[in-house]
């Protein structure tokens, strides 16, 4: 195990067969819809691609980038776009896929900037959830979850402590003191 890693939350079988389910209940919906789905880069980048590839009829993707977490670990609640959705989206089926609904910041804002687009329709997948996290008066609820998880700061699988562990094919958690320090 990586050296900073105090244990392995969620195991690359445990994520890959979290993936297959998601990714059914997605085909069952919108085989027949053309959709979008949306990526939140950059931490959605590993999930986004093993759920697309799991898609066996015509679909887009996009992404689109915010500012939220900055460098360090805490959420400061000011969320900005920094890279917009190249599609539009007006009358389309678009999935937000995420990779964690922690506070709900990003994603309160990221669904509400989408919907003021006009889309046919709306739903969100995110592989994990904290919702000891959540701040009071969001009432976001997405329509498919994979794992709901302690309140506890991950990485792997696409999730960064500055910008390094994003590469690891399992999703742990950090020993304190490398964020300590
Ligand atoms: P929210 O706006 O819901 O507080 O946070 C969403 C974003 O914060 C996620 O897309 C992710 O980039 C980051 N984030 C939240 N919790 C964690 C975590 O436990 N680990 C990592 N690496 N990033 C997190
Ligand atoms: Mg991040």
């Amino acid at each position: 195990m990586e050296k900073n890693i105090k244990k392995v939350l969620l195991s690359q079988e445990q994520i890959e067969a979290k993936v297959e389910e998601l990714a059914g209940y997605l085909r069952a919906e919108y085989a027949d819809k053309n959709p979008i789905f949306i990526g939140v880069l950059k931490g959605v980048v590993i999930f986004f691609a093993d759920m697309v590839r799991k898609m066996n009829f015509p679909c887009e993707i996009d992404f689109m980038c915010i500012s939220s977490y900055g460098a360090g670990a805490t959420t400061t609640g000011n969320v900005m776009v920094k890279k917009d959705i190249s599609a539009d989206i007006k009358g389309r089926h678009v999935v937000i896929l995420e990779d964690i609904y922690d506070t709900g910041n990003s994603l309160t804002f990221v669904r509400d900037y989408l919907l003021s687009k006009e889309p046919a329709s709306l739903k969100i997948c995110t592989l994990l959830d904290k919702p000891e996290r959540r701040k009071p008066g969001v009432t976001l609820k997405p329509e498919y979850v994979g794992f709901t998880i302690p309140n506890e700061f991950v990485v792997g699988y696409g999730l960064d402590f500055n910008e390094q562990y994003r590469n690891l094919p399992y999703i742990g958690v950090l020993k304190p003191e490398v964020y300590e320090k």
